[in-house]
C-alpha cells in the first residue's frame, strides 16, 4: 500500500475578500499554502499533487517547491479533486489523502490518525466537535434546535482507499468526498481533531490564523546594539 497526497488549493477565496488566491494569502509573512504543506513534510508519500488556481501555477510551484508537483485546478473543489486523482493515478489498494489547502494548522499526528483509520476501514475523515448550540432556521426565524451531541463539522484530511474513492466518485458531487461515500452507501469513519483544523474562509478567520501563525513561527532574534545593554 502506498500513500498519495492531493491538496485542492484552486479556490479563489471570494469570501475572504482578497485579491490573491486564498492559498497565496500571507500568514505571518509566509503564504498560507506553505503552512499547509509543512504539516505533511514528515509523511512518506509516493506521489503528491497540488491543484492550483488556473494561471497561477508558477506562483504555487514557487511556494511548494520540487517536492509537490503543481497541476491546474478546476472550477469547483470536486473538479480539482477529480483532476488530482487523474494525475496521481493511485493503485486500487493505495490510500489517497485529500487535504484542503485552506486548513493550514492540521498536525502530522492528526493526519496519521486519519490515515490509520482509513487503512483499517477504507474511508475516514477528520471531524471537529461543534461548540455552539446549533439551530435550524428559514433565514429569518428559528425552526428548531439540533442535538449537538450528534453533530460534528466535517474537516480534512479525508482519506480513502483508491478503489473506494473511485466508487464514491460515481455519486453526484457534494461539498466533500465523504458526502459522495454516504450517497454511495460507503461507511466513513470519523476521527476527531483539534478545532485548529478549521478552514480559513472569512476575513475574521484570517485574523485568527495570523495570530496562530505568529505563535508557530519563531520570532526573529531581538536586535541589540553592542553596548546597549550596559548603557541602560
Ligand atoms: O471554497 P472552499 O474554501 O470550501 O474550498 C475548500 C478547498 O478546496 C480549498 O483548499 C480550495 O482551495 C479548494 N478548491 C479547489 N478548487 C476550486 C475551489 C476550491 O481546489 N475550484
Amino acid at each position: 500500500m502506498s500513500l498519495h497526497l492531493l491538496i485542492p488549493a484552486a479556490g479563489e477565496g471570494a469570501r475572504l475578500g482578497s485579491d490573491l488566491p486564498k492559498a497565496l494569502v500571507p500568514l505571518a509573512g509566509r503564504p498560507l499554502l506553505s503552512f499547509t504543506v509543512s504539516a505533511f513534510e514528515s509523511i512518506p508519500f509516493l506521489r503528491s499533487v497540488v491543484l492550483a488556481r488556473p494561471g497561477r501555477e508558477a506562483a504555487f510551484s514557487s511556494v511548494v517547491g520540487r517536492r509537490h508537483p503543481v497541476r491546474t485546478g478546476g472550477s469547483t473543489r470536486a473538479e480539482s479533486v477529480a483532476l488530482g486523482i487523474a494525475a496521481l493515478d493511485p493503485g486500487p489498494r493505495d490510500l489517497v489523502v485529500i487535504h484542503d489547502a485552506a486548513r493550514p494548522f492540521v498536525t502530522a499526528e492528526e493526519i496519521g490518525r486519519v490515515i490509520d483509520a482509513a487503512d483499517q476501514c477504507g474511508a475516514a475523515i477528520a471531524v471537529i466537535p461543534v461548540a455552539d448550540t446549533l439551530k435550524q432556521w428559514d433565514g429569518e426565524w428559528i425552526l428548531g434546535t439540533l442535538d449537538r451531541e450528534r453533530i460534528v463539522a466535517a474537516a480534512t484530511p479525508q482519506v480513502f482507499r483508491a478503489e473506494v474513492l473511485r466508487r464514491a466518485l460515481e455519486a453526484p458531487p457534494g461539498t466533500d468526498e465523504a458526502a459522495r461515500c454516504e450517497a454511495a452507501g460507503i461507511q466513513v469513519a470519523a476521527v476527531p481533531v483539534s478545532r485548529l483544523a478549521f478552514k480559513i474562509t472569512y476575513p475574521e478567520d484570517l485574523a485568527i490564523a495570523e495570530a496562530i501563525a505568529r505563535n508557530l513561527t519563531p520570532l526573529p532574534p531581538l536586535h541589540v546594539e553592542r553596548g546597549n545593554v550596559e548603557d541602560r
